[in-house]
Order: structure tokens, then C-alpha cells, then sequence
């Protein structure tokens, strides 16, 4: 003897449930066949889970809301409350809106990506942004690709292929787990010559190394690391005489490449592109979507035939920037003309610069907001913190922010904090924060819409242990 419907005769028919009213809501969303696939997978599960019999209307919203979560989109907004303002798995800078107008008018329609207004004929992509970047770096040309990997594995497979290229032992680098010089160099076709120690290399540690094989000496600005104590590397205008001296070009991978000096800002110190060059690179290579603050992109700059060589390089077609990216890094570069209004113009920037006191004055605003949404079971507490720059630039100077600490007020019952940072993550804008001692930190440096956030709580929903 069964329970009624526990077999599922007594489930309504799949069409029945796609004409119900919610049936029709959903055709009209998502259309027929979505809909009547999603329903019948509805009805599957029903009946495998022997669920009592319900009527067309509810197994209909059942089948919409399956629907629903598979449309939402995986590439979400979030707020990057981690305290780590350039992100790089949260996409690093945001843009502003001159970046993102100049971006939308390229999405939508024809732009003068490869047209010359003036002859009316052909014209080049990196014209959109060469002039500007040789005025900022000083140097005679320049180009840019999909990212600073790509602009160093092109700088390399056009300038050494097949070729020794020597590096300091102290800057094989590994950025973000993929990114590994040693093996980016093997895939540019290039022999990697080692030189020095971990801690200490000699420019006559370079000096041996040179030989009739070398293409050229690289250096790697070590952003998201320190080697402290015992130390030594050769200074780049030291290690540029010495490439001078025996006609190689010297190449200097920035990494995060500034291109004004942002102490004037109040922060901490990053060589910028223009020293890297005055200090004698041939060659500087750098990320747009690092300090500089644009849309991801690699920056490659510097001698005339140098950057010739590259673009002459078949595989720069395989890692040039499309039309929507270079026209936002246009418009970030065009910023750039007027330093005195950057930290106001370049969301980056602006972010970085916040005043520490406005971030607490923030944080003191929202504490009871946040209280009220996670319940009696935590507490909310407004604590000083320090924010990190991010991708891998500055590691070790941080700058100082506030946070909302959340600790969990008891054991047993109730969500753990563990619980609370996913609902916090399953929030329609999810927020993501960082655990630190024990509790779960939420930096303010980075948010920016606090009406916005406080109605986003409202979604968090009541905790099951206050419910029991
Ligand atoms: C970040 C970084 C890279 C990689 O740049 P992407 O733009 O992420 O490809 C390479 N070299 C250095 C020194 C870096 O800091």
C-alpha cells in the first residue's frame, strides 16, 4: 500500500504544468522548450524523491526557479570588501567613466579601430595609444597586447628566439600560481641563463654570463615579494652600461608599472615607467590593469626598433588588444594628462587614496546596519585594519583602512561564521570579506555604494538557529 501520489501518478502532466499560470510565466522568460525541459526534470525529481502530489501552479515555479538559477550569469558584481583593493581574481582595477563610455561606444557599433580618419585609409590599433605612452615613459614607441604575461612573451620570442637571455636568480619570479618566468621563457623559445644566488647577484655575475649566444639581459622588478638580509641585485642603470658595453638590449619587466609617482599621493613608493627607462632599459613591460588602473592589457615600450622587431612578430596578431579594451585604455591613459585630478578621475586611485577616517566614519554607519542583519548570535565591531594594493604590487606596505569584524557569539546553535560568510557570498551583490583571527572582516576602502549594500543585507535572511 502506497501513499497517494507516492508513485507520481498523481502527478500533474507536464503539460498541464507548462499552461498553469507560472508555466506561463516561465515560457515567456525563458520559452517553450527551456520550460518544458525544465518541467519535465521537475516531475523526475518529484517522483524519485516519492514527494506528495502537488498541484501544476507550484510544480510550474519549481520548474521557473530551476530555470532562473541557471540563467544567472557565473561573471557577477560582488563587493570587494577583502581589503585587497586590486583584486586580481576579482577582476583588479574597476573602471571609471571615461573608460567605460569610450569601451560601451566601441562594443556598440564601427570605430576607427584600423582607419585612418585623415587619408581615409588604412590605419594602425596602436596608434589609439602609442603617442600617449611614449609622452608618459619618454620613450620613442610603443605598443600593447592582452596582458603583461604576453607582453613579455612576445617582447622575448621577438628579440631572443632560440637565444640566451639571462636573469637573476633573485628574480625568477612566479606571479598569481601560472604565471612562472623560468616557463614563460621556454615557451618564447628562449634559453634561460641563470645568474647569482637567490639572495646576492654581482654584475660580474651577469658579465660572465654574457656570451656570443646572448640575446639580451632581462630584469624582473620582484612586485609581489621581498628578499631581505643578506642581499644583493645590481641596480638597472649599473646592469644597463654593462648591456650598452656589449650592444645588448636591456629589458625590464615592471610588473605593476606606475606611470606618475604616486608618493605624491600619500603612497608607498613604485618605480615608475619613465625611471625604468631613464635608468636605461631598452625595453619596459607592464600591466594595464594593475596601479595604472585601466582594463587588462600588457605595456610594452621603449626603442624604436626594438618595438618595430615585435611588431613584426607574427604572434603579436595572436595577442593584440580587440577594440572594446583599447579604447578604455585610451581614455584611462587620457587621465593621465592631468595628475593633479587622477585620485578624483581613476576609480583605482581614488579607491587607494581614501582617507582612513572617512573609511571608519563608514564602517561606524554601517555597524548597526550589519548588526541588525546577522542576528544576535554575532557581534559587529568596528576595528582598524590595513588594506593591501593588490596583484602583487607592494606586498609588504600596506595602508591603513577600517573594517566590520564579525565574531561569533556562541557555539552549538545557530550558524557558524563559516555559514554566515557563504550567505554573505549568496547575497543577490554578493559581499566577500576575509577571515582574520577568528573573525570575518569586512574592509570598507572599496565600498562605495552604502545604501546599495545596507538594502543587499536585507537578503541574508533570518539565522536557522534563531528560528529554532
Ligand atoms: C603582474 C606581473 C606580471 C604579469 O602581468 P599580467 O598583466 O597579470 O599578465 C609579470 N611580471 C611582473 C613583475 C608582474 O608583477
Amino acid at each position: 500500500m502506497s501513499a497517494p501520489g507516492a508513485n507520481g501518478h498523481r502527478l500533474p502532466s507536464v503539460d498541464a504544468v507548462v499552461r498553469s499560470e507560472e508555466g506561463a510565466r516561465a515560457v515567456v522568460r525563458f520559452g517553450h522548450p527551456a520550460t518544458v525541459a525544465a518541467v519535465r526534470e521537475t516531475l523526475a525529481e518529484w517522483r524519485a524523491a516519492k514527494r506528495a502530489p502537488a498541484d501544476a501552479s507550484l510544480l510550474a515555479a519549481a520548474a521557473l526557479e530551476r530555470l532562473a538559477e541557471a540563467a544567472a550569469p557565473s561573471l557577477r558584481p560582488v563587493f570587494n570588501l577583502t581589503g585587497t583593493v586590486l583584486h586580481t581574481n576579482l577582476g583588479r582595477a574597476p573602471l571609471g567613466p571615461a573608460a567605460t563610455t569610450a569601451a560601451v561606444a566601441a562594443m556598440r557599433g564601427p570605430v576607427t579601430l584600423e582607419f585612418d580618419l585623415a587619408s581615409g585609409g588604412r590605419g594602425e590599433r596602436d596608434d589609439h595609444v602609442r603617442a600617449l605612452l611614449s609622452t608618459l615613459s619618454g620613450t620613442a614607441d610603443a605598443t600593447a597586447v592582452n596582458n603583461n604575461a604576453a607582453a613579455l612573451l612576445l617582447a622575448l620570442n621577438s628579440l631572443a628566439l632560440g637565444r640566451e637571455v639571462v636573469v637573476s636568480r633573485g628574480e625568477l619570479i612566479e606571479i598569481g600560481g601560472s604565471f612562472r618566468l623560468p616557463e614563460i621563457m621556454t615557451r618564447a623559445g628562449v634559453h634561460l641563463i641563470e645568474v647569482g644566488t637567490t639572495n646576492r647577484t654581482h654584475l660580474r655575475d651577469y658579465a660572465a654570463a654574457i656570451g656570443p649566444a646572448t640575446a639580451l639581459v632581462l630584469k624582473v622588478h620582484p612586485s609581489n615579494y621581498r628578499i631581505e638580509g643578506f642581499t644583493a641585485a645590481v641596480p638597472a642603470h649599473a646592469l644597463a652600461e654593462l648591456t650598452r658595453a656589449r650592444g645588448l638590449p636591456l629589458l625590464h619587466d615592471l610588473g605593476s608599472g606606475v606611470l606618475i609617482d604616486l608618493s605624491r599621493f600619500g603612497l608607498p613608493r613604485e618605480p615608475t615607467v619613465a625611471e625604468a627607462v631613464t635608468q636605461g632599459a631598452d625595453l619596459v613591460t607592464f600591466s594595464g590593469d594593475k596601479l595604472l588602473g585601466g582594463p587588462q592589457a600588457g605595456l610594452i615600450v621603449g626603442r624604436g626598433d626594438l618595438v618595430a622587431e615585435i611588431n613584426r612578430n607574427p604572434l603579436k596578431r595572436a595577442l593584440r588588444l580587440d577594440k572594446i579594451r583599447l579604447a578604455a585604455l585610451a581614455a584611462t591613459l587620457a587621465l593621465y594628462r592631468d595628475p593633479g585630478r587622477l585620485a578624483a578621475r581613476l576609480p583605482a586611485l581614488g579607491l587607494l587614496t581614501r582617507p582612513e577616517q572617512e573609511i571608519r566614519a563608514a564602517a561606524i554607519r554601517l555597524a548597526p546596519v550589519l548588526q541588525a542583519a546577522v542576528g544576535a548570535a554575532f557581534s559587529v565591531e568596528v576595528v582598524p585594519c590595513r588594506s593591501e594594493i593588490g596583484s602583487g604590487a607592494l606586498p609588504v606596505q600596506t595602508i591603513p583602512s577600517a573594517a566590520l569584524a564579525i565574531a561569533s557569539r556562541r557555539r552549538g546553535a545557530g550558524r557558524t561564521l563559516l555559514e554566515l560568510a557563504r550567505a554573505l557570498r549568496n547575497l543577490p551583490m554578493p559581499v566577500i570579506g576575509r577571515f582574520a583571527a577568528g573573525r570575518l572582516l569586512l574592509d570598507l576602502r572599496c565600498l562605495e555604494d552604502e545604501p546599495g549594500f545596507a538594502a543587499n543585507l536585507a537578503g541574508i535572511g533570518t539565522d536557522p538557529g534563531d528560528a529554532a
